[in-house]
């Protein structure tokens, strides 16, 4: 009876503990193949079931492939990629399989060689090719090849991360995608511009990819960049958005799976955005957070996307920023007890959170990072001006009598009550678990920062300093360690449960 009742409890438990996780994680799906090749292939495959026509461009060619994407969507068309010498074998499968009948070839027999026309010719398909003398006349040819259209995206020809966003948004709207160099506008771009009676360019990059001269010469400029190739997609996004119920991502130094995710967001009409290879970059957590996106297709194998992003696009904390207030600081030592300040635990377990929350994919903003003092006003004004999505201040109790003991998690109903207990029910058994302290459970009471704090707030009561059972497990720091990961795994599920 009593190991029913265990078993039981068992049960009863992992299910209250993972079902969230289970319904309501980001989902996340990989396309990725053992090359370049393969993997163009196999996201074509997941865009197309059948593609009578595909545009195939020389694996090794970024250049050729930057316009490559407006013109395959016009086409209804795939963009594959190839070995220059000779069809590379998941090419020539993935061709059959997809039914090809045409293929047009970007760039010059330097990317594609006739060889590969020659074995493309004997599998019985159609071929043709547009090239140029170089980068610039080529994608000024691939323009021609596309119907006229008001506006067109001009970028550096030698930076394409700056065009693998804007990819899908071009396409969509019929734009092609024109190249230029650093020293000004190339003469086959002017002339394609006039001759299409262009009305309207989008410029892609800063003045050190496209400079003033150049860009004063183009017809109605708007200008998008950025610090960085993250910070220029993140702003694509947010000026040109597309949809989101399917987010693609690609590595931001892989041309190759960039032109494959490019080719098959537009076809879907979805937005496309780059990663670095270990963690989500911060301008592109912000985008996700601020576009509530949940569900991403990541492009390419672990040799371009490692893991961990795959790890962070999981977590539905991924994007949010977190406020995390360390109580007290400097000359206010908040509680004493046991050779222990409050306020330095406080700093330890809030910088712990802080390095937590940001492996998963979290924005954090800190009221302070060092042994500084702030009013309790500053802090709700700093947690306010992060535009937070929640707050959390951490501190440690203390009581008259050394008895008194466990851990405690407050909210207060001024503003967003039921998001804040949610978040308190989330966290306040992840401590309890984590530290092993007597469980005080969740409390309401209107302590300044929480009051005043109009998103969800909680604020932590660890452990009691002035209790010499608590403050030993305060002191070591494989309890503080699974401290920060339990409030950590709280806040996700929180988010998860939303
Ligand atoms: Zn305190």
């Amino acid at each position: 009876m009593r190991f029913d009742i265990k078993c039981m409890l068992l049960i009863a438990i992992s299910i209250c503990l993972y079902t969230p996780s289970v319904f309501a994680q980001h989902t996340v799906s990989r396309i990725e193949g053992s090359n370049r090749y393969e993997v163009a292939v196999n996201t074509a495959k997941r865009g197309w079931q059948e593609a009578p026509a595909v545009v195939l461009v020389g694996g090794d060619a970024y250049a050729d492939a930057l316009s490559a994407v407006p013109y395959a969507y016009q086409q209804g068309a795939p963009v594959l990629l190839t070995n220059a010498g000779s069809l590379s074998g998941p090419l020539k499968t993935g061709l059959q399989q997809l039914k090809t009948k045409r293929v047009t070839i970007l760039g010059g027999t330097a990317s594609i060689s006739e060889n590969v026309v020659k074995q493309l010719k004997a599998m019985n398909l159609s071929v043709s090719r547009i090239q140029g003398k170089n980068r610039y006349e080529l994608a000024a040819n691939v323009a021609k090849h596309m119907k006229s259209a008001s506006a067109a995206v001009v970028v550096n020809g030698s930076a394409y991360a700056d065009a693998v966003a804007i990819a899908p948004y071009a396409a969509k709207q019929g734009y092609p995608i024109l190249l230029t160099d650093a020293k000004g506008l190339r003469e086959e771009t002017a002339n394609l511009l006039k001759n299409k009676a262009v009305k309207r360019t989008i410029v892609i990059g800063g003045e050190a990819s496209i400079n003033k001269m150049a860009f004063q010469k183009l017809p109605s400029p708007v200008r998008i960049s950025g610090a960085n190739r993250y910070e220029v997609a993140a702003q694509i996004a947010k000026t040109y958005p597309m949809m989101t119920s399917q987010t693609f991502i690609s590595y931001g130094y892989a041309y190759a799976d960039a032109a494959a995710a490019a080719s098959i967001a537009a076809k879907q009409g979805q937005t496309l955005l780059l990663t670095d290879a270990q963690t989500v970059p911060d301008a592109i957590r912000k985008v996700i957070g601020a576009k509530q996106k949940s569900a991403f297709s990541v492009v390419g194998g672990t040799s371009t996307v490692q893991t961990n992003v795959i790890t962070q696009l999981k977590n539905a904390v991924l994007g949010e920023t977190i406020f995390i207030d360390p109580g007290h600081g400097a000359q206010d030592a908040g509680a004493i007890g046991n050779g222990l300040l409050e306020k330095n635990i406080n700093l330890e377990v809030a910088l712990k959170l802080q390095s937590r929350l940001n492996q998963a994919g979290a924005l954090i903003v800190m009221s302070r990072t060092s042994d500084t003092f702030d009013s309790l006003q500053t802090r709700v004004n700093k947690g306010a001006q992060a535009s937070a999505d929640i707050f959390i201040s951490i501190h440690a109790n203390a009581n008259d009598n050394s008895g008194a003991n466990g851990t405690e998690t407050y909210y207060d109903t001024t503003y967003a009550a039921t998001n804040s207990i949610k978040l308190a029910q989330q966290v306040q058994p992840r401590m309890v678990s984590a530290l092993g302290t007597k469980d005080r459970g969740v409390k309401t009471a209107g302590f300044y920062v929480i009051k005043y704090s109009r998103m969800p707030s909680i604020l932590l009561e660890t452990g009691f300093v002035t209790s010499p059972i608590d403050a030993s497990i305060l002191k070591s720091t494989t309890a503080k360690d699974r401290l920060a990961s339990g409030i950590a795994t709280g806040v996700s599920n929180y988010f998860d449960a939303k």
